[in-house]
């Protein structure tokens, strides 16, 4: 199968083949059609799996199909969740739509509003928004949605999560009744199941493979270590293994902020992005992790949806994320694009419980180690420790297992020369897919 033989037209063939692309990945051989037919399309995808170019595409393809007025009515609409997923989306249709006719222009918020207000007013055919800003603009007479003929919704789980669900129910509620609807979403909650059967008609269910090639390259290796000794453990991993681009999570904006003080502190180049940061801040921290000229990325989970950083060989998990799909989202930023990746936990005592709620959303255990000198003394809560026993870190415990030893060895390539495993889990060190959370 070829773009060609999905429908796609030569100008959009040529641009997808100058970025390299030698054949459509699954996720586009499934939905190019049926949005090419017109149908409403709800679509479960996860990051990596070429879904951009799946909804691009098509929408290119129809929009460069069809007469332009001289003022060009806003036809096509991409929301998404955050202001660098949106960036991001805007610089692949400029990517794809080089050699078509056609205007695309992207609005978020946290920057001066006036530029986006001139770029609307020259006419646009597709839009990329925030749905925040864009619902400003709508306000302040900037946009109409009068004409839109295809309304997409990226990372729509994301979006309701951050609590955007009245803005886009009033963003649809300006436009016609009468369009294409496509909604992209990489879990299927109640929620989401609710805004889908109250937006789509009739729609086509695109699924791809549960587990993309992408992440089935990802290696899992969990650290156990006081949460004190996190930073001089993070700032060792970095150094002893001569890491030069790697993203950590934490889990809050201070947390992020004073662990990148702490790098830059120890002679690790960093930078912070999150929601308290400015979006100058943000667009330059991210440019700066992209092109190498730093080398650690602190984020929140602000940063682990959608962002595509081609080859990121590293994330770390300074804490785990307290809702078990966010680590599946995080450590979809490695292990991209066929690339291998690796994804490194370091959990306290604190988080057993976190990484056991993983555990079971990936249906396996995570190889888990202890390194010497940053043997965990920290104790359980009693009603964690309850859990542990149960299994948290193993099915059966080994005896002295919560101290450095020589168990089993690590499938997952040493990070230290003392590496050491601990637990009984089965070192398989791969994911298998979300079992839980599909449609
Ligand atoms: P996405 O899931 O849309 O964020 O895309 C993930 C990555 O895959 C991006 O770097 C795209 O440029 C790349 N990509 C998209 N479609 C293809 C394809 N058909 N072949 C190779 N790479 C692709």
């Amino acid at each position: 199968m070829t773009f060609k033989d999905l429908g796609l037209s030569a100008a959009l063939v040529k641009a997808v083949e100058e970025k390299g692309y030698t054949k459509p990945s699954p996720i586009q051989e499934k939905a190019i059609p049926f949005i090419l037919e017109g149908k409403d399309i709800l679509a479960s995808a996860q990051t990596g799996t070429g879904k951009t170019a799946g909804f691009t595409l098509p929408v290119l393809h129809y929009l460069a199909d069809t007469k332009h007025p001289k003022y060009r009515p806003l036809r096509a609409l991409v929301l998404t969740p955050t202001r660098e997923l949106a960036a991001q989306v805007y610089d692949n249709i400029r990517e794809y739509s080089k050699y078509v006719n056609i205007k695309s222009a992207v609005v978020f918020g946290g920057v001066k509003a006036k530029p986006q207000i001139a770029t609307l007013k020259n006419g646009v055919d597709i839009l990329v928004a925030t749905p925040g800003r864009l619902l400003d603009l709508h306000d302040q007479k900037a946009v109409s949605f009068k004409r839109i003929d295809v309304l997409i919704l990226d990372e729509a789980d994301r979006m309701l999560d951050m609590g955007f669900v009245r803005d886009i129910n009033k963003i649809i509620s300006f436009m016609p009744e009468k369009r294409q609807n496509l909604l992209f979403s990489a879990t299927f909650s109640n929620d989401i199941k609710k805004l889908a059967s109250g937006i789509l008609k009739n729609p086509v269910s695109v699924e791809t493979a549960p587990q993309n090639s992408t992440a089935k390259k990802v290696t899992h290796q969990v650290y156990k270590v006081d949460k004190k000794k996190k930073t001089e453990f993070t700032i060792k991993l970095i150094k002893d293994n001569n890491w030069t681009q790697v993203l950590v999570f934490t889990r809050t904006k201070h947390g992020a902020n004073k662990l990148t003080e702490k790098l830059i502190k120890a002679g690790v180049s960093a930078a912070a992005i999150h929601g308290n940061k400015s979006q100058g801040a943000r667009t330059k921290a991210l440019k700066s992790f992209k092109d190498n000229s730093i080398k650690i990325l602190v984020a929140t989970d602000i940063a682990a949806r959608g962002l595509d950083i081609p080859l990121l060989p590293h994330v770390i998990n300074y804490e785990l994320p307290n809702i078990p799909e966010d680590y599946v989202h995080r450590i979809g930023r490695t292990g991209r694009a066929g690339a291998a990746g690796e994804a490194i936990s370091l959990v306290c005592s604190e988080e057993v419980e976190y990484q056991s709620e993983i555990e079971k959303l990936l249906n396996e255990k995570l190889n888990s180690s202890i390194i010497a000198g940053f043997e965990p003394t920290d104790t359980a809560p009693p009603k964690r420790a309850a859990t542990q026993s149960k299994g948290s870190f193993g099915k059966k415990k080994k005896p002295g297992s919560s101290k450095v030893s020589n168990g089993s060895k690590p499938k997952n390539k040493p990070h230290f020369k003392a590496n050491k495993t601990s637990g009984s889990n089965s070192g398989r060190g791969r994911t298998s897919a979300p079992k839980k959370k599909r449609f």
